[in-house]
């Protein structure tokens, strides 16, 4: 089929390449002219395992980019919106470039003969795919859902990092389509993939997205306030969660305390749906303490640093890994953000090493040192914190001998004592 894709971000490229890949003819529509040369040149705007040799294999055949909605709408049967939903100043949903994308959509299919479909991938609240996108192209196409184009929603799961993985194996597919015929051709895009699909109506896919990152963020908060008291009264709550985990009923996985979660997503999400709950009059308590006990924890980690160090004025503190998560450049709401605020504001001289995200942060910190290893962070440091869960940091030992002061806060779970030979004064965040 023919598709375009509306946003080129993490979403939209993982999706264009990979529909590209199930024999899809796809148009990636962006308002950054830079992002659709990079993709007509098979450059992926983004870092994602894999995509790469997607984008060189299919760029210039079956994946276009254009920032034209004419032209791609008019060349696609079925248009993906995949643009941002980021929070806004009060934490809920700012749909404004939603608004934007649906009121370009409804301008060219005014234009347009035949029935267009209009698919919202993006993460948006329950009732905006109908309120928002739906009326929006009314309101600037003139013509009427249903009868002249189709609209549905069909959240993204995939996770940053393993995305490509995900796409192609999916461990559901939801559909909301406000009819039969729509849910029809947006379900014969996933026609190679092994998984069943599920269909309903927009706003109940609105939702599966949302309480599927609600419910993983909830588990994490859990696991970290279950740390934070299991630290206190000298157990080791990796111990707990391991034997808890074997519960059918709860899973072992998410239940990894730490310092906290970040990312596009999660504390977006969350956020939103608090958003939405509020603005109906209901208030919901436990997804506020989700929050809560996640901008509480990597404050923990500086709790613990000063209990060692005291003062921390003019201490060279070595902060390792800056995304988010493992495998991923994405530094946004990564936890070493307010870590690395909070060390700034407490006099600290931070120096700072992740494999793939400096160039990001360095956009967010241009007053801490970069360096190119762990090594070169950790030199005559104080104390290490460690922030992102890479391999790499995994095999750290003789590394920690560079240290001034070899103090270890480990925010991740990731240094085993027996398995390294330096003598190291390791802290564990919640164990
Ligand atoms: P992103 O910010 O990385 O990318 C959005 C892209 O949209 C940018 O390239 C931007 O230039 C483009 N854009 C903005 N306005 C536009 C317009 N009017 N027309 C065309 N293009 C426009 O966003 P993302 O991380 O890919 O997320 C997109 C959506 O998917 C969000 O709702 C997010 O919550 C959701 N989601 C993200 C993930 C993830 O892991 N990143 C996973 C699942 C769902």
């Amino acid at each position: 089929m023919k598709i375009s894709i509306i946003g080129s971000g993490y979403v939209g490229t993982v999706s264009a390449a990979c529909f590209a890949e199930l024999g899809h003819e796809v148009i990636c529509i962006d308002i950054d002219e830079e992002k659709v040369r990079q993709i007509n040149a098979g450059i992926p705007p983004i870092y994602e395992e894999g995509l790469e040799e997607l984008m060189q294999k299919h760029a210039e055949h079956h994946l276009i980019a254009t920032s034209d909605y004419d032209y791609a709408v008019a060349n696609s049967d079925v248009s993906f919106i995949c643009v941002g939903t980021p929070s806004g100043d009060d934490g809920s949903i700012d749909l404004s470039i939603v608004r934007a994308a649906s009121a370009s959509l409804g301008r060219v299919i005014a234009k347009k003969d035949g029935y267009h479909i209009v698919v919202v991938k993006s993460t948006v609240v329950p009732e905006t795919t109908e309120k928002v996108v739906l009326s929006t192209i009314e309101e600037y196409s003139g013509k009427r859902a249903g009868k002249d184009f189709g609209i549905a929603m069909n959240p993204e799961f995939l996770r940053e990092g393993k995305a490509i993985y995900d796409f192609m194996h999916p461990d559901k597919i939801v559909i909301g389509a406000i009819d039969k015929r729509t849910s029809v051709i947006v379900s014969e895009l996933y026609r190679s993939l092994d998984c069943e699909i599920t269909h309903t109506n927009p706003k109940t896919a609105e939702m599966i997205k949302y309480v599927n990152n609600s419910f993983l963020a909830t588990k994490i908060s859990f696991s970290n306030e279950i740390g934070n008291i299991c630290k206190k009264l000298g157990i080791n709550t990796y111990e707990v969660m391991q034997a808890v985990g074997t519960d059918f009923r709860i899973s072992k996985s998410f239940l990894n305390s730490g310092a906290g979660f970040g990312g596009s997503c999660f504390p977006k999400d969350v956020k939103a749906l608090i958003g939405k709950a509020k603005d109906i009059g209901y208030d919901p308590i436990l997804l506020k303490s989700v929050i809560e006990v996640n901008e509480h924890q990597p404050l923990e980690m500086i709790k613990l640093l000063k209990a060692k160090l005291g003062d921390l004025t003019g201490k060279k503190i070595a902060v390792l890994g800056l995304a988010f998560k493992n495998d991923t450049d994405d530094i946004r709401e990564s936890r070493s953000i307010p870590v690395i605020a909070e060390l700034l504001r407490l006099g600290a001289d931070v120096t700072a090493y992740d494999p793939m995200a400096s160039d990001e942060m360095k956009k967010v910190f241009n007053n801490i040192t970069y360096h190119i290893s762990a090594a070169g962070a950790l030199k005559d440091a104080d104390a290490c914190l460690l922030m992102t869960e890479w391999d790499e940091f995994r095999n750290l030992d003789s590394e920690f001998g560079l240290m001034k002061d070899s103090v270890v806060i480990d925010g991740r779970h990731m240094i085993v004592l027996e398995d390294i030979e330096q003598d190291i004064d390791y802290v564990g965040l919640c164990w």
